[in-house]
């Protein structure tokens, strides 16, 4: 018999927001650690259930990205999406859908990952910070804009640009939050929708998330957050992406051409970008395919070209602003 999750905490509510997207707020039962902030925004934390219906199948844990803010002490929110294709026949959100407020679950409150502002964009940079989310990929980005408000009510986020993505705009969790804080910190809040020949109601921006950087929406994408035209390179901005491995890969590689530079280790060996250059696009992925083909010779040649042609673009801009 497989071994066990041992539960240490319980779901307090549960928000459906479509039949397939919700907020599970979890609390330990121990509390959370230390005092004040117990987190930095945008890490993870596992959690698990053991499999009742089927016992054979034993237990599943996952990372999970804390949607809540560090400040708040009396519960854990997660963004969670139920996956139709799962990988593993164990599926943890399968399991998830299947409990209801009162449930007894396994929570390690012991928060990783370096998807945070300290460890990537840093703390005091005062470049444009693009938060690109696909579906639940909104939980770290919620969760840092969040702390910064909670921590100071007049903030300013009007550097901060939230894209978000959507099949369908039902999708477009935590929209009225993000509408309220936009309106109360100056936040730019782009919602996007992919599937709008169904969803003909929607009547805001339409594609993918990563659509925003082709090349032909750039000049729109400019104005809306307040750059020139052409102004958007990594003098200018930097970039968070959170998501499964298409958004990152498209968004990675439309921003070549302006000179972004990727902080994966495997695509800047691939592209020989030279160690000196600092990286400007960052990312958190949910799958582990990797984002971009890097066997596909053909591909890596042509982001190759991008690239040259981007760090040029790059050194004008630098040159430009200079002068
Ligand atoms: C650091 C980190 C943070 C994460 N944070 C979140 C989060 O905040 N919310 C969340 O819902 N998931 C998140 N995930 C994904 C999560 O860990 C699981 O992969 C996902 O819930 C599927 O688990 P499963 O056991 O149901 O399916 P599995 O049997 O493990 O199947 C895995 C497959 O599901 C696919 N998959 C994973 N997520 C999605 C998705 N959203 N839509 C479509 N396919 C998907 C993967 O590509 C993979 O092929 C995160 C993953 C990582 C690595």
């Amino acid at each position: 018999m497989a071994k066990l999750l041992e539960y240490n905490a319980t779901l307090i509510k549960r928000v459906d927001i479509t039949p397939k997207l919700a907020i599970f707020r979890v609390k330990p039962d121990d509390g959370v650690p230390g005092e004040g902030a117990w987190f930095t925004p945008g890490q993870y934390m596992v959690i698990g259930l053991n499999n009742e219906k089927q016992p054979e199948l034993g237990r599943v844990q996952r990372p999970m990205s804390i949607a809540s803010e560090p400040e708040q002490r009396d519960f854990i929110d997660f963004y969670i999406r139920y996956v139709d294709h799962p990988e593993s026949d164990n599926p943890l959100t399968h399991l998830l859908w299947d409990i209801q407020e009162g449930a007894r679950m396994y929570a390690r409150v012991r928060p990783t990952g370096k998807f945070t502002i300290k460890d990537t964009m840093g703390e005091d940079d005062p470049r444009v910070r693009i938060y690109l989310a696909a579906g639940t990929g909104l939980a770290p980005f919620l969760s840092i804009v969040e702390s910064q408000y909670r921590n100071d009510p007049d903030v300013d986020l009007s550097n901060t640009v939230m894209i978000h993505g959507a099949s369908y705009s039902a999708d477009l969790g935590y929209r009225e939050r993000m509408l309220e804080l936009a309106e109360k910190t100056g936040m730019k809040y782009l919602p996007t929708v992919s599937r709008t020949h169904i969803d003909t109601g929607w009547k805001g921006a339409s594609g993918r998330a990563e659509d925003w950087f082709k090349a032909e929406r750039l000049g729109e994408l400019e104005r809306l957050i307040g750059l020139p035209e052409g102004g958007l390179h990594p003098g200018a901005a930097q970039v968070l992406i959170c998501g499964l491995q298409g958004t990152i890969g498209m968004t990675v590689q439309r921003l070549l051409p302006r000179g972004f530079i990727p902080d994966n280790r495997k695509i800047r060996r691939a592209l020989d970008i030279p160690e000196k250059l600092h990286p400007d696009v960052y990312y958190e992925a949910y799958d582990t395919t990797p984002p971009i083909d890097l066997d596909d010779a053909p591909l890596v040649a042509s982001l190759k070209n991008d690239l040259a042609a981007g760090l040029a673009y790059r050194e004008r801009m630098a040159a430009q602003s200079a002068s």
